[in-house]
């Protein structure tokens, strides 16, 4: 019936000529009908100035959107090219508190989406192209329109860098992993392989010997950027066969799982095969700021860097999870700082009122 009368209206309203209130009804009717999730980013409701508006999806951005939420911020989350972030790419996801039994990681994102639904985030499921944040409201640009907000908490978090190789795909969160701290107790007694050259590639490997079998570390050269006593640590492990100008040429296995990896002597082109139940791929990662540029402080390697709390050089804009952190980089460290960065947002908003 409210459908129905809403339609009336907004025929009355194109005949009237009055487009601008046809276009904001018509936005009311499209949000009806997809619920608070929606991928409408008209530009009618644009001259609304939002209290927080919620960069990213990810459980950073999520937990900051139940923590907003239930302050009655009505907080709007652009979910970004990867609505519900890295944990989309896993299957089971074991060390968040609070699920006895491992969840998938996409339904653990849908949770959590669901849960600060439940409280009042609105969800668009578009991209921030560029942000303007040298005055107030502060101004978010979209595909297609431009939104204003009082605050904005940025949770945009930090890519793995992968590889690409053959049937790399196939096996992403199904045998090759990118965070040993979160998969590497499913390979029990093992053999597993670690790619990289850096301190978290040796990291990766020595953590990876409490669980696996073995673990082979590949090196596409022949000398390590991580520091000596990192190198040293490896070679001192009798679990860890270092194999330096090798790279990564095809991936093995059948019905999704891993059982191996073709690689590649980068000096002679000779090939092996060997294998391994898991793969890590450290090579690095690769913070999601390129639309904050000139706009707010960054680190030397590109993360949001902060002032104080999760503040940033800008007041008002806060940030959290994976985009500040180049240490932790787990899902409760970033649900965590999420918590933190609607808080300070809130005390933020009090302070102007
Ligand atoms: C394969 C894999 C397995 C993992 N397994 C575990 C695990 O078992 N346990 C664990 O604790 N951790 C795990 N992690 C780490 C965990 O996923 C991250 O630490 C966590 O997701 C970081 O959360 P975040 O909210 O900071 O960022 P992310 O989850 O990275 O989310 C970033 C969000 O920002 C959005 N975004 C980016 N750019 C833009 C833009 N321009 N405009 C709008 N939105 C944008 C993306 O769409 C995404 O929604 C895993 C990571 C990977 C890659």
């Amino acid at each position: 019936m409210v459908l129905l009368i809403s339609f009336i209206t907004l025929v009355v309203l194109l005949l009237a000529s009055n487009i601008d209130a046809a276009k904001r009804l018509h936005n009311v009717l499209a949000r009806l009908h997809g619920g608070a999730d929606s991928s409408n980013d008209s530009d009618a409701v644009a001259d609304e100035i939002r209290d927080v508006v919620i960069i990213g999806s990810g459980p950073a951005g999520c937990t900051a959107a139940i923590y907003t939420g239930r302050a009655m911020l009505r907080p709007l989350v652009i979910a970004g090219y990867m609505a519900g972030g890295q944990l989309m790419l896993t299957s089971d996801v074991e060390n968040f508190p609070g699920y006895r039994d491992p969840i998938s990681g996409p339904m653990m994102m849908d949770d959590l989406k669901h849960q600060a639904m439940r409280f009042g985030a609105e969800f668009w499921q578009t991209n921030v192209q560029s942000v303007n944040l040298s005055k107030e409201p502060f101004e978010i640009v979209l595909n297609n329109c431009t939104v204003k907000a009082r605050t904005i908490i940025i949770s945009t978090g930090a890519e793995a860098l992968w590889l690409n190789s053959e049937n790399e795909e196939e096996f992403k969160g199904k045998g090759i992993s990118t965070c040993a701290t979160c998969d590497g107790y499913m390979f029990r007694n093992k053999p597993v392989i670690v790619i990289g050259g850096g301190d978290s590639a040796m990291e990766e490997a020595n953590f990876l010997t409490r669980f696996a079998s073995e673990v082979t570390l590949i090196h596409r050269k022949d000398n390590f950027r991580a520091s000596k006593v990192m190198i040293q640590r490896a070679y001192d492990n009798k679990k860890i066969k270092i194999k330096t100008n090798q790279k990564v040429v095809k991936w093995l296995g059948s019905n999704g799982i891993l059982s191996g990896v073709i690689i590649e002597n980068t000096a002679d082109g000779s090939r092996e095969t060997l294998h391994a139940d898991g793969a890590f791929i450290a090579i690095g990662h690769k913070p999601n700021t390129e639309f904050l540029k000139n706009q707010l402080k960054l680190t030397d390697n590109g993360y949001i860097a902060l002032s104080e709390h999760t503040m940033t050089s800008i007041p008002g804009v806060f940030a959290c999870g994976d985009v500040v952190d180049s240490r932790y980089r787990q899902a409760i460290t970033a649900a965590g700082s999420g918590c933190q960065a609607a808080i300070d947002a809130e005390r933020y908003l009090e302070t102007k009122h």
